[in-house]
């Protein structure tokens, strides 16, 4: 008969957490937030020699990431629930690292996420302010994509001269990133224009505060198993989370 293992406190009764991993997924499926999230990747379009710092050699106007910096691997994406809260300033003024844009997302065990992805609140909307500069095009690129709410999102739009224009009569949207314009009624081409639309409330994950965070499972089994337990992230509202040192 083989020797009886011993462990020594803490490890004499592995698996002993307070975190119960199938309610916590049974939860997220009956109450979480509807999410999507988009693995992306640094966009390579640089300039500069590489003893440069890179991120200001980065265009403006960038083609590939829509200036960005991030590529969104939209063929990766996938929907999950998820719990997904505010962080207030006064709640960790301790930290000193949130702002009211910042919150924190906690995901079903089988969810992996890393940094950089692209998390969207699917049944949220926000409002988004944009600065676009008119083109020779018939329409310009936007930097999100302008949803329709029932419950009353504001379309509004001005030109450097002070004139408003109004969808689907001086311009329309179509479900994709771009503002069409209809006749010639439209803001002077290289003006900027401004334009207030709904989004997806859109966030950025800055931050990995449980990764590959697991326990051991050695309960009366021949040998201890791994056991997943949900990711937490911090995140940042995609547009404000552009200065963060990317590593
Ligand atoms: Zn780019």
């Amino acid at each position: 008969m083989a020797a009886k293992t011993t462990y020594v406190k803490p490890y004499s009764k592995p698996g002993r957490v307070s975190l119960r991993i199938n309610e916590i997924d049974m939860l997220l499926d009956n109450q979480g937030t509807n999410v999507r999230i988009t693995p992306s990747i640094l966009c390579p379009n640089r300039s500069g020699d590489q003893n440069e710092d890179a991120s200001v050699n980065h265009p403006l106007d960038c083609s590939i990431c829509d200036g960005n910096q991030l590529v969104d691997v939209t063929s990766l994406a996938f929907n999950t629930w998820a719990f997904v809260a505010g962080v207030k300033l006064e709640t960790q003024i301790d930290q000193a690292r949130f702002d009211v844009k910042d919150a924190m997302m906690t995901t079903q065990t089988d969810v992996k996420v890393h940094y950089w992805y692209k998390v969207e609140m699917v049944d949220h909307t926000a409002q988004f302010n944009q600065l676009i500069k008119r083109t020779t095009a018939a329409d310009d690129t936007l930097r999100y994509i302008p949803i329709d709410v029932s419950d009353g999102g504001v379309f509004c739009l001005i030109d450097s001269e002070g004139n408003s224009y109004v969808r689907d009569t001086d311009y329309s949207i179509a479900n994709n990133k771009r503002i069409t314009w209809l006749t010639a009624n439209k803001p002077e081409v290289e003006t900027i224009y401004s334009f207030l639309y709904p989004v997806l409330p859109t966030f950025r994950i800055i931050d990995l505060i449980h990764e590959n965070r697991y326990y051991y499972n050695s309960d009366k089994l021949p040998r201890k198993e791994p056991v997943n337990l949900p990711q937490q992230a911090h995140l940042r509202w995609d547009y404000m989370a552009k200065n963060v040192e990317i590593t």
